[in-house]
């Protein structure tokens, strides 16, 4: 079965979970709440890749992964809309709409 990584709405701390595709998303681990998000793959791989390339991967925090997530996620985000067009980005990645436009 495949492995899920989601984001819980009401504490905000990542989890992942292994069940079947058409399964219901698992409730948080950490609180117990049901509104979680899935999160998608490729996303976070391109914020550890920035990371990378800043040249300071093993050491850095969880914080500054999110700092550098809020941050490129908007830029990840109109490139895909220039590539593939707002319709696919809102269907294939709803993760990347989280905080984009507040
Ligand atoms: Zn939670």
């Amino acid at each position: 079965m495949p492995l899920y990584d989601y984001r819980c709405e009401s504490c905000g701390k990542t989890f992942e979970a292994r069940h079947g595709f058409s399964d219901p998303a698992p409730a948080c681990p950490h609180c117990g709440q049901a509104q979680v998000h899935r999160m998608i793959l490729s996303a976070p791989t391109h914020a550890r890749g920035m990371l990378t390339l800043a040249g300071d991967s093993s050491r850095a925090s969880k914080e500054q992964l999110q700092d550098k997530w809020a941050e490129e996620t908007p830029k990840l985000r109109k490139k895909l809309v220039d590539k593939l067009g707002e319709d696919v980005v809102n269907r294939n990645a709803p993760s990347l709409n989280h905080n984009y436009g507040d």
